[in-house]
């Protein structure tokens, strides 16, 4: 069913994608996830380097403006 190799030996691991983010806190997208430790994940990436994260400072935030 999974090509997952760890599955298989049974090792404490996750499927999601551990999100880093710029203070150097981690987010797991997997709502499942108990431990969001970056050696039981496979996929880590850099919270700015993701399209749409919360630490992507790119753009200047676009408050609305108040009258
Ligand atoms: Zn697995
Ligand atoms: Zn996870
Ligand atoms: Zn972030």
């Amino acid at each position: 069913m999974s090509s997952c190799s760890d599955c298989g030996l049974e090792v404490d691991h996750c499927h999601g994608t551990l999100v880093v983010h710029e203070d150097s806190t981690v987010d797991c997208t997997d709502v499942m996830c108990e431990l969001p430790d970056l050696l039981r994940h496979a996929f880590i990436v850099d919270c700015v380097a993701v399209l749409g994260g919360c630490c992507v400072t790119e753009e200047a935030v676009d408050f609305a403006v108040a009258s």
